[in-house]
């Protein structure tokens, strides 16, 4: 960007760019990693009837500290994990963005660590937030090595150390044992292992918040924006040792989750068997996904999300991304040439983005 010479714009923040994925209008939008089923007439009533409520309340400020939401996330958690959460152990922002942001207000002085490719937002919100980022490396095959990145952490001792599972864009998740020598070693340098699971409920591995209650560094961010089929309302969450809870209330803005966003979280999760059943159907059609790329002779690196990284195509990346969003299907060039992405979507659209792509390569 060319800025203007009389803006006093922040020094560091000057070589950055935006977060931009596309906004473009298409017949089949599969770039974003969203759940493609709308909520059903039912739930949206609720939701309706909720907001009704709160708007009768909209003179007022929400609760502060969301607390009905949190005990209902926390119930969510310790049904699936089996693990003994209570409300002092949650945070909830909106979107798991925010709890990103907020984790470096409070944590981030000295270094942040995280393996590439992986969750772009995680070194831009670094940046915006003064915290100096290192990019650790992973194998060829974009697994990630674990000798390697403990050694990484006992030389850098960064004060947040980053890993997504299954990781954005690539979808390989990391092994609950693995994740647990992450956070020993993470423990001995006293920093904080932040464990990015957007995609949680896709994957069959152990979800991280089982280590919280031995280990206090891990903490775990979820959000109700892929799987909960819930991204317009924007609500993600953090779980975490009580004292962790309690530093990112020290830089939470007041009131920062409204009360519309509380009323329409909170009945989303009360619909959660709901909103979760098409979960087993988007793997279901991963997999077919997956099997049709490898019979159109494309490489696929293994996920456990809902998403799925390809490779194998003669084109440049960003041609083929073109052609295919001329045809009506928008997908995800991630920056990583040779590959593209593609969120897993209904029947309809991914039966048009197989057909587009038959035509094009
Ligand atoms: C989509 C995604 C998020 C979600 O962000 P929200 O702000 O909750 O919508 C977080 N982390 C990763 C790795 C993601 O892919």
């Amino acid at each position: 960007m060319n800025w203007p010479t009389w803006l006093p714009l922040r020094k560091d923040l000057t070589p950055l760019t935006p977060y931009g994925a596309p906004q473009v209008p298409a017949q089949a939008s599969l770039n974003t990693n969203e759940n493609p089923y709308s909520p059903s007439p039912a739930l949206q009533k609720a939701i309706a009837d909720a907001v009704m409520v709160a708007a009768a309340n909209l003179n007022r400020y929400p609760d502060r500290d969301a607390n009905e939401l949190r005990t209902k996330l926390a119930g969510y958690i310790n049904s699936t994990s089996r693990v003994n959460l209570t409300i002092d152990n949650i945070w909830a922002a909106n979107g798991s963005n925010e709890i990103i942001q907020s984790i470096f207000l409070a944590f981030g002085q000295g270094s942040a660590l995280g393996f590439t490719p992986s969750y772009s937002m995680h070194p831009l919100i670094a940046k915006v937030c003064g915290t100096n980022w290192v990019d650790g490396k992973r194998n060829s095959d974009f697994s990630l090595n674990v000798e390697l990145a403990i050694e990484q952490i006992v030389q850098i001792k960064p004060a947040l150390t980053f890993i997504t599972t299954p990781n954005n864009p690539t979808g390989g998740s990391v092994s609950i044992s693995q994740i647990k020598s992450l956070a020993d070693a993470v423990a001995k340098v006293n920093g904080l292992l932040i464990v990015d699971e957007a995609y949680a409920e896709f994957s069959t591995e152990d979800s991280a918040v089982t280590l919280i209650a031995k280990n206090p560094h891990v903490v775990v961010i979820r959000t109700m924006s892929k799987a909960f089929a819930f991204a317009g309302a924007r609500v993600g969450y953090m779980l975490c040792d009580s004292s962790v809870k309690d530093a990112m209330m020290l830089v939470r803005l007041p009131y920062h989750l409204s009360a519309l966003t509380q009323a329409a979280a909170s009945v989303a999760i009360d619909f959660k068997d709901e909103l979760l059943g098409y979960v087993s159907e988007l793997i279901r059609a991963r997999e077919a996904m997956t099997a049709q790329l490898h019979a159109l002779g494309l490489k696929v690196v293994p996920s456990s999300a809902n998403f799925i990284l390809f490779t194998g195509f003669k084109a440049e990346a960003p041609k083929l991304w073109s052609e295919l969003l001329g045809k009506g299907v928008l997908i995800r060039d991630v920056g990583l040439p040779g590959y593209l992405r593609v969120t897993v979507g209904n029947e309809a659209e991914n039966t048009l983005f197989i057909t587009a792509l038959k035509e094009l390569i």
